[in-house]
């Protein structure tokens, strides 16, 4: 495997309220390897949406390092995109000025970027839809619309906080799909939260299981290539497939108490 592109090393992050100190994660130590796609499953509260804070600069962990390469990170840089479970996407703004926000933010916002970006948006389908606001889109499209924001930076590594969640299930399904071939055409490395075990197997290299209270590393699971290269829908159907969601429904089975 190539050398890891984002590390995190022995991270721990409390977060500190008036009223108490919650320890979110513990002592978390992860890589991901340049092209890889990695999904973190869990349950709710144990620690995945701050991994990815920290991921993307947006959090400094209060013990441990992340490192790009061999550089600490220390705030939001254009190597990793972070694209939230809301699309948040203005209203007032239509589709093609809400992906260039993303390059105005970052002092990007050149025509050569400008071109990309609707070379992207032609790409995923949204080439019709440039001039339109987000309320006339449905829930899939404007997913599609915030992936496009996100992929336009040219970041090395997606994080992905469950953005499939709030999709009806053949709209997740196809999208599962497009952002699997998106990323892999790109080369793009990927870190995926998701509470579908399914998507998790159907998209990943590897998933990595959580505990919580706190926060901490349980299992690593490595899916074997035939799952791998298979497209998400696909891999579905794969051999294996249900051995694996078997296992890690028992994981996650063992954590209720
Ligand atoms: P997940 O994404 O797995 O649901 P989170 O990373 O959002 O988990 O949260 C992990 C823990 O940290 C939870 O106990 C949550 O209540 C707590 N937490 C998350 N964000 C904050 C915050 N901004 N302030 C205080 N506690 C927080
Ligand atoms: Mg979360």
């Amino acid at each position: 495997m190539s050398s890891p592109l984002l590390k995190m090393q022995n991270v721990t992050h409390v977060y500190v309220t008036v009223s108490e100190a919650i320890k979110a994660i513990e002592n978390i130590n992860l890589s991901i390897a340049a092209g890889e796609f990695v999904s973190l499953v869990g349950p709710s509260g144990c620690g995945k949406t701050t991994v990815l804070s920290c991921l993307a600069g947006i959090l400094q962990p209060t013990a441990g390092h992340v490192l790009l390469g061999d550089k600490p990170i220390k705030g939001p840089c254009r190597q990793v995109g972070y694209m939230l479970q809301a699309d948040y996407l203005f209203a007032w703004r239509t589709i093609l000025d809400n992906v260039l926000i993303g390059l105005e933010v970052m002092g990007q916002l050149r025509h050569e970027t400008k071109k990309h970006a609707q070379f992207l948006l032609n790409e995923l389908g949204l080439g019709d839809y440039k001039h339109v606001y987000p309320s006339q889109l449905s829930g899939g499209m404007r997913q599609r619309a915030a992936l496009v924001r996100t992929l336009v930076t040219n970041p090395d590594i997606l994080l992905l906080d469950e953005p499939f969640s709030a999709l009806d299930y053949q709209t997740k399904l196809k999208l599962e799909n497009l952002v699997f071939e998106t990323l892999k055409k790109h080369g793009k490395s990927a870190v995926l939260v998701t509470h579908d075990i399914g998507e998790a197997i159907a998209m990943s290299d590897r998933i990595i299981v959580m505990d919580k209270h706190p926060g901490r590393i349980k299992r690593e699971l490595i899916i074997p290539d035939h799952i791998r290269q298979a497209r998400p829908f696909d891999a579905r159907e794969a051999e294996g497939f249900y051995d694996l969601f078997r296992q890690i429904w028992k994981e996650l089975d063992d954590d209720e108490d």
